[in-house]
């Protein structure tokens, strides 16, 4: 494999790829109810692209601790990988480099997953504490030894019974692995969809404190608007939209050729007029406001001005 790449004059060594190594990455993945491994060239140009991703297995099952291990041993991979670490390319030696979601990496190693009261792969942190930075920082490493060992007090101490599973810091499997967990690569993506979410989440906080202390202005502080929402609170939306088909409704009542067109607009218009006079005014929920309501609208437009040209 590495020869063809050579071949076509396409390994490329990226800053944090020393020069005597070549990486190669071996992703789990599970979607569409298959379990799929691939191994993809780190010293490339684009090493994520779908071009430089070789699928090397793939089983319809769940992702499934069970399944995992079923899949690991059955194409050797253990051996596989034993192999291809030992294994010298033009005096380069080559690293393997775990990835996958974090749910796919706790399973690989062993681990009860993120609910567990020590969800972290790589230290010992407790799960209460991760955001308390000074406890985060105290925290002690995991290595493959801290998990063999914590898995053999499981099963020996704690007789494998999971209720017990934090007296073993979650190891509630041997690793399924021997890659050393400094090359596992933390799940970049997910752990930035989760940041830009908490993001929005507070963004969301903030515009819906500005539209509720909104409401506590007075008239003559207000704009139109402003009125609109004080006087309606959650229903703001629905009294402008009805508002601005009334006037549409009225000018068809104007423009009408025929008595008949007149009259079916005139009927519309009258029933418009009453459901607006029944709006109840409703309470400013989450996201209703008109501050709140603009933020997609905003983030739209910065997305598309952060596009490439
Ligand atoms: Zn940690």
């Amino acid at each position: 494999m590495l020869d063809r790449y050579k071949e076509a004059n396409l390994l490329t060594w990226h800053s944090n790829i020393p020069e005597n190594e070549i990486w190669i990455k071996l992703g789990g993945d599970h979607g569409r109810n298959s379990l799929k491994l691939a191994l993809q060239i780190a010293n490339t140009a684009h090493p994520n692209s779908k071009r430089n991703t070789i699928v090397i297995a793939m089983v319809h099952a769940r992702d499934t601790h069970t399944n995992i291990e079923r899949l690991f041993t059955n194409i050797h991979l253990q051996e596989q990988l034993t192999a291809l670490q030992n294994h010298q390319w033009q005096g380069k030696s080559v690293r393997v480099i775990l990835n996958g979601d974090y749910e796919f990496l706790t399973k690989v190693f062993g681990l009860s997953g993120a609910a567990g009261t020590f969800p972290c792969l790589w230290c010992l942190i407790k799960r209460q504490d991760i955001n308390n930075s000074t406890t985060a920082h105290k925290a002690s490493p995991r290595t493959l030894e801290t998990l063999r060992a914590d898995y053999n007090t499981f099963s020996h101490t704690y007789r494998q019974n999971k209720k017990d599973a934090a007296f073993s810091h979650n190891s509630i499997h041997a690793p399924l692995l021997d890659i050393s967990l400094p090359n596992v690569s933390p799940p970049y993506l997910h752990i930035l969809l989760g940041v830009v979410k908490k993001h929005h989440e507070l963004l969301e906080q903030a515009a819906h404190s500005i539209d509720e202390s909104l409401c506590q202005l007075t008239e003559d502080q207000l704009t139109d608007l402003g009125k609109l929402v004080k006087q309606y609170g959650g229903e703001w939306k629905t009294k402008q939209d009805m508002e601005e088909k009334l006037t549409l409704v009225k000018s068809c009542v104007t423009l009408s050729d025929t008595a008949e067109q007149k009259l079916t607009y005139s009927k519309e218009a009258e029933k418009l007029e009453i459901r607006i006079g029944s709006l109840e005014p409703q309470a400013l929920k989450l996201r209703s406001g008109p501050i709140a309501h603009s933020l997609d609208s905003i983030l739209e437009k910065q997305n598309s001005s952060s596009e490439l040209p």
